[in-house]
């Protein structure tokens, strides 16, 4: 009896103390600028908050590239060759510059899951608005190598949280990664082609026939991935291909 009520008098303490000191020795942090946040923030705090991409103004409407304004982009722009990227839409939270740059450029770390995740939703929510309704969410793949060295495929997590929000199914494992690449990021446009050529296969019991695939990944450069996985989804039925991306870079200075 006496050492039930020591529990119930010491409990309520000892829990209120953990909570303070994991606050102090761990608060939560902005992704961005590091400021510690506040209860109500999450991930971000407000001034960077602000600062996140909102929708392009003027976009191409086939590769989802920032183009001049009065730009017409009905037959695709300088960035996707006149609509020469096979996909059906690019999806993106913005351009590849500022924040969102440095977020991606986070994002390739386990330590920064969270952002990824946080980034994934509103990529989610940003597809809800479109009329594009894919079926499925199929990530592009990172080559087990390159995973064991980062413990995470950022794709694979944002994806995660672009088919929550869609509620459609995510099949992580529907994309193959056969080969290992050199990164994408460096080498110029000319050889990107070449560096991912017979790198991706579709799973033999992938359920791509006759759906709408959506690729996720975390950025979209010259498309050379998309297009290959493209390619190979369209050699197993898929019906059409489209892309979510947390950023649309153009040029080849990634
Ligand atoms: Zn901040
Ligand atoms: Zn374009």
């Amino acid at each position: 009896m006496g050492a039930s009520n020591q529990i119930s008098i010491w409990s309520p303490f000892w829990v209120t103390l953990g909570r303070g000191l994991r606050h102090v020795a761990l608060p939560s942090l902005c992704h961005f600028c590091e400021d510690i946040l506040q209860p109500d923030e999450n991930h971000f705090c407000m001034a960077c908050q602000l600062k996140l991409p909102t929708a392009m103004e003027n976009q191409c409407i086939q590769c989802g590239a920032e183009i001049g304004p009065n730009l017409d982009s009905n037959q695709g722009c300088v960035h996707c060759n006149q609509g020469e990227l096979p996909l059906k839409k690019v999806i993106s939270l913005g351009a590849y510059k500022g924040l969102m740059e440095q977020a991606i450029r986070k994002i390739k770390f386990l330590q920064h899951e969270g952002l990824a995740e946080c980034l994934g939703i509103q990529l989610g929510e940003r597809i809800k608005k479109t009329r594009l309704s894919p079926d499925l969410v199929a990530p592009i793949p990172q080559h087990w190598r390159r995973w064991l060295q980062r413990g995470y495929n950022q794709a694979e997590t944002i994806g995660r949280m672009v088919a929550r929000v869609l509620r459609i199914p995510m099949v992580s494992w529907a994309i193959m990664k056969k080969v290992a690449t050199l990164p994408q990021r460096g080498l110029p446009s000319t050889r990107r082609k070449a560096n991912l050529k017979g790198c991706f296969a579709v799973h033999p019991k992938a359920p791509v026939r006759g759906k709408h695939i959506l690729l996720v990944d975390d950025v979209l450069t010259t498309g050379s991935t998309c297009t290959e996985a493209f390619r190979e989804l369209l050699r197993s039925g898929a019906a059409e291909v489209s892309a979510g991306v947390l950023a649309r870079a153009t040029g080849g200075n990634i």
